[in-house]
């Protein structure tokens, strides 16, 4: 047993060496020790026996104990007076939120993995549905689809081949520049496998034909037969530690945790009974359109439907598309209040910021990419006044008069989830502890969790192929601006900078933000590397730093949307589908 694991047993952390966590970045979920000297963390340490690292942490795990203690962390509860953020009590902070959320209710991304690949299909960005087209083109004239798994398990592959049978190779590399002879050996390499896995990044999702994509991404694993077998499957990539978790737990405007639907009445109702509450029978918004219920003059703003926001461990004002609208929705809000762990751009912006404690200083689970759930250990006391999230979420709630809401541990709440949600009711603080991998569906405490999903049949019987058309993508580029804009990570930051940026090494290997431009357009515009340059779209404007290099293709600029100081999301557009 690990020292961290025997300690988490007493209830010692605090007297312990090596505290067996989870990291606080992306959606792979290494584990590593943190290692603590009279309540300070001093290092991480690889986990050798790690399923999932195996001991070789990537750079910013490796020094993911060197933001905890920075000078800049939140130690106390901030409330907006005369125009400024002043230090207050815990108490005042909460009350001035349950007062705020009262009297309104009274009123009623690019993926550097090409490296590895036999075949790289450089796209135009934004054809995805038209070369998974061309792919399912090619395998049904080859005959390499699979009959007896479309037959047995799917349906509507008639309307599939139909539309399909348009997107010949030719026709293909007109759309998204891919080669016909490349696209016709990758789709039979895929096809002839014994088993192909899919795994998508945010390139995929965060577009506006988004959801067409990923359905087009589902019709090609299941016209293959690529589903409910180990080693294949749709694989969305999770470029934070706990998106999956989140969205297991009911962090999503139509379902409660484990995806039970808001609309439905019987769940719904199976809630009431066990919050003793009355729940809405509507599903809520999603984070787009939050923002544009704030906003006159756009969907739902006329309505004044969103007056307040709260908003926990997240930086909208870089991460999300149209910064400078964002800033507009926020600065209409009647009560903003932020939760975080450093001050950030959309704290700046707040009538309440609440400091919540990093991962190192509470307990929990992150679920990862690959739905296994992984223990976070609490290794040293919350810095200042800071408080474990699901502590900030319970006093508030005790003000708003909320039932429940009232634990004595991290654990307790765990215990709830797999009470409330069948996917979780196997999964435990006591099995993790023993060292199980448990991924859900986890339905009971003898099952040992599920490796694939869609094994012998779908959730909701047969699998339906979505016919779809290729739309090309709500802008196109003009000659006022020619360039297509792609934003993404570098593997040295995280997200909005808040933890990494403050870390020495990682600011010492990339400083700033950049925009890659492939040689031919930085010849043609006249621009230098390393050149400051200026970069407009139809919503903003940013100076920054040009990297030439053909990492990018002609005619497509890269940006990375870590960096405040020449933010890519001032460029972007939030139109989704
Ligand atoms: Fe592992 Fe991701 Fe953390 Fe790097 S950032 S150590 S890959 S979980």
């Amino acid at each position: 047993m690990p020292p961290s694991q025997a300690a988490e047993r007493g209830g010692g952390a605090m007297t312990d060496d090596f505290v067996l966590t989870t990291c606080p970045y992306c959606g792979c979920g290494c584990n590593f020790y943190l290692a603590v000297v009279n309540g300070n963390i001093v290092d991480v340490a690889p986990c050798f026996t790690d399923r999932i690292s195996q001991g070789k942490l990537c750079i910013k795990g490796r020094r993911a104990h060197e933001f905890i203690d920075n000078e800049h962390r939140l130690t106390k509860p901030l409330v907006r007076k005369n125009g400024q953020l002043k230090e207050t009590s815990w108490d005042e902070a909460l009350d001035f939120i349950a007062k705020g959320l009262s009297d309104i209710k009274s009123a009623r991304l690019s993926s550097p993995k090409s490296d590895k690949a036999d075949f790289f299909l450089r796209h135009k960005p934004g054809t995805d549905v038209a070369w998974l087209n061309g792919f399912m083109n090619i395998i049904i004239n080859q005959n390499l689809h699979d009959e007896a798994f479309i037959k047995e398990r799917t349906e509507g592959f008639e309307d599939l081949a139909k539309i399909v049978a348009n997107y010949t190779p030719q026709k293909v590399e007109q759309i998204t520049g891919i080669p016909a002879e490349q696209l016709t050996q990758a789709a039979s390499a895929y096809a002839r496998a014994d088993s192909a896995m899919i795994l998508y990044a945010m390139g995929i999702t965060q577009h506006s034909t988004g959801t067409d994509n990923v359905k087009s991404i589902a019709n090609l694993a299941m016209l293959t037969g690529n589903v409910g077998k180990a080693h294949s499957g749709v694989n969305p990539l999770r470029g934070q530690n706990n998106v999956q978790g989140a969205c297991d737990m009911g962090a999503l405007p139509n379902v409660y945790s484990g995806y039970q639907k808001v609309s439905d009445p019987e769940t719904r109702q199976k809630f009431e009974r066990a919050w003793g509450t009355s729940l809405p029978e509507k599903p809520g918004l999603t984070v787009v359109e939050m923002m544009n219920a704030a906003v006159p003059g756009t969907p739902y703003g006329e309505q004044g439907l969103l007056r307040a926001l709260y908003i926990m461990g997240e930086n909208p004002m870089l991460s999300d598309p149209d910064i400078n609208h964002v800033r507009r929705a926020l600065e209409k809000l009647e009560l903003l209040v932020v939760q975080d762990i450093f001050p950030t751009e959309t704290a700046e912006l707040a009538d309440v910021v609440l400091p919540g404690a990093s991962f190192a200083e509470k307990e929990g689970t992150f679920t990862n990419t690959d739905r296994t759930v992984l223990r976070v250990r609490k290794a040293i006391e919350p810095v200042g006044n800071s408080l474990a999230d699901w502590r900030i979420i319970c006093n508030l709630a005790q003000r708003l008069d909320g039932n429940g809401f009232v634990y004595d541990s991290a654990e307790q709440i765990m215990s709830e989830i797999a009470r409330a949600t069948p996917s979780y009711g196997g999964i435990s603080y006591q099995r993790l502890d023993e060292g199980q991998t448990l991924a859900w569906p986890c339905p009971t405490t003898d099952s040992p969790g599920t490796t694939f999903l869609h094994e012998g049949k779908f959730a909701r019987g047969p699998g339906r192929f979505h016919s779809i058309e290729y739309i090309p993508t709500a802008e196109e580029t003009d000659e006022q601006f020619p360039l297509i804009l792609t934003t993404g990570r570098t593997m040295f930051h995280y997200h909005t900078g808040t933890m990494t940026r403050r870390i020495a090494l990682l600011n010492y290997e990339v400083p700033t933000g950049y925009m890659e431009i492939n040689p031919a357009d930085a010849g043609r515009l006249q621009i230098a590397n390393d050149e400051k340059v200026d970069v407009s779209s139809r919503r903003g404007h940013i100076e920054i730093p040009a990297k030439v290099t053909e990492r990018v293709p002609k005619g497509t600029v890269f940006i990375p949307f870590h960096f405040a100081e020449c933010a890519a999301n001032m460029l972007t557009s939030a139109i989704s589908s």
